[in-house]
């Protein structure tokens, strides 16, 4: 879809537009961007995070390995080329694994332990573009690094849940354990043979995904294979003792930490490298309305998830490092901020106070140096410094509803004054322009 609908300036057949999946972040959205991205990182450091930034292109054998063949991300979403070296590489589908070859390839398991790490940037997915779905697309990610215990399962889920309500967005955790790695196969094992006899009704890609990734049956989405899902056996019937005490407790302190939390037997994951814990974040008006917190939810019906993820403690070891435990997650950006402007989130207030306003070419040449004294002075002010006439910057300047003009002429210049006009009365006074930041801000402090 081309940027705008307006049939008038509809791009010519010649203009660019941007590609299908793609979109651009006009300036009117930059507000919720900003806005994320400033509790995201006054959160995480709150709490002990780092920023870490990994590159967006990394060689394809990273997410292969990681990621696993027979996903869907691996199989079709990958955007993959050759570089002019000949060398496979690909655009990142998902942070965790280029953080954790990071994790590896600087030696940070000579940190303490853990290591807790926020990350923010775009990905690439060749999806099938739809409402909430593009090929590019940013996430939040959220990793802590070399802890096997409940506490920093918790403390994702936490944090993801505290992130979201303060962006005035409240959400219900989804959770689920997909146990060991060992008691994983033999429920896999469990699952195909349960659903090799309805082969020829399932979907097309659930046909595909028993060959591949029996898990992933659990998550479609095709009106026509949920009858089997809800008969299927339940990963939570399979799991190791071991995966079942760290599952209760990890309930327990969400309970504890008063995170609403609903327990669901259908989220699987997508990637390989999960197990134990696995959750994601749903809009709470999009959970089950008739469960409760802490029961089973009857029916998979996932809407468009703003966030998941999980425990992944083989990963750092399959990438090549030592054996590390680590739990993380990743929010949608784009859903995110969908839902802070449905949800009429108030962004701070950022309309200006003091319109500059400047007269003739002198004039002209000294607004940067004025305009600078009084932002440095914490003046929330505006100007327009191609604009010449008078009459138009004052109409601009009544337009943004600011409080004070201030006028510098020629004749103001050469007597070293500025003019001050009252937006609403117009009233003007003549100070001095060296004081011109402590004037307003002393009639602002009035106002
Ligand atoms: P995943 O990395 O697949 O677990 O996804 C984590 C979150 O990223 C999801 O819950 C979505 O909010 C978001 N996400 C995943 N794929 C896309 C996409 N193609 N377009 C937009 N957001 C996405």
């Amino acid at each position: 879809m081309p940027p705008t609908s307006d049939k008038k300036t509809k791009p010519t057949k010649s203009a660019p537009i941007h590609l299908r999946g793609f979109k651009d972040m006009l300036p009117e959205e930059a507000p919720f961007w900003q806005r994320a991205y400033s509790v995201a990182s006054k959160l995480f450091s709150d709490y002990g995070f780092s920023e870490i930034g990994t590159p967006i292109l990394e060689a394809t054998s990273l997410f292969k390995r990681t990621l696993g063949e027979g996903t869907d991300i691996v199989d079709k979403e990958m955007f993959t080329f050759t570089d002019r070296s000949r060398d496979s590489v690909t655009l990142r589908p998902e942070m965790t694994a280029g953080i954790c070859r990071a994790y590896v390839e600087h030696g940070m398991f000579n940190r303490p332990q853990p290591v807790k790490l926020w990350s923010w940037g775009p990905l690439f997915r060749y999806d099938r573009p739809q409402a909430g779905r593009f090929r590019q697309f940013h996430q939040l990610d959220i990793e802590i690094i070399g802890n096997n215990r409940e506490v920093a399962d918790a403390e994702v889920i936490f944090l993801s849940h505290l992130f979201c309500r303060e962006l005035g967005i409240e959400t219900t955790v989804q959770v689920n354990s997909l146990g060991s790695t060992e008691a994983r196969k033999e429920y896999n094992k469990v699952l195909k043979d349960y659903y090799r006899s309805k082969r020829r009704l399932l979907c097309e890609d659930c046909t595909k995904r028993l060959a591949k990734n029996v898990l992933r049956l659990l998550d479609c989405k095709q009106p026509g294979c949920q009858p089997f899902i809800h008969e299927a056996p339940q990963l939570i019937d399979h799991l190791d003792e071991e995966s079942k005490k760290h599952f209760v407790k990890v309930l327990e302190y969400l309970a504890e930490s008063q995170v609403p939390y609903i327990l669901n037997p259908y989220i699987v994951r997508g990637l390989d490298y999960y197990n134990r814990t696995a959750f994601e974040l749903w809009p709470a008006f999009a959970s089950q309305s008739e469960a409760s917190a802490g029961e089973p939810v009857a029916a998979v019906s996932a809407p468009n998830a703003l966030g998941g993820g999980g425990r992944y403690d083989g990963l750092i070891e399959q990438i090549g490092g030592r054996s590390t435990p680590a739990v993380g997650m990743a929010f949608g950006l784009e859903r995110v901020v969908d839902l802070m402007k449905s949800s009429k989130v108030s962004l701070e207030e950022t309309r200006p106070d003091v319109f500059l306003a400047q007269l003739g070419e002198e004039a002209a040449k000294h607004a940067f140096l004025i305009f600078e004294k009084l932002r440095s002075a914490g003046v929330r002010a505006v100007a327009n410094f191609a604009r010449e006439g008078l009459k138009g910057q004052l109409e601009l300047a009544n337009k943004l509803g600011v409080v004070f003009a201030v006028i510098l002429g020629q004749k103001e210049l050469l007597d070293g004054t500025i003019i001050i006009r009252d937006m609403e009365n117009g009233i003007q006074e003549v100070v001095d322009l060296n004081k011109i930041a402590d004037e307003l801000k002393k009639r602002l402090k009035k106002n």
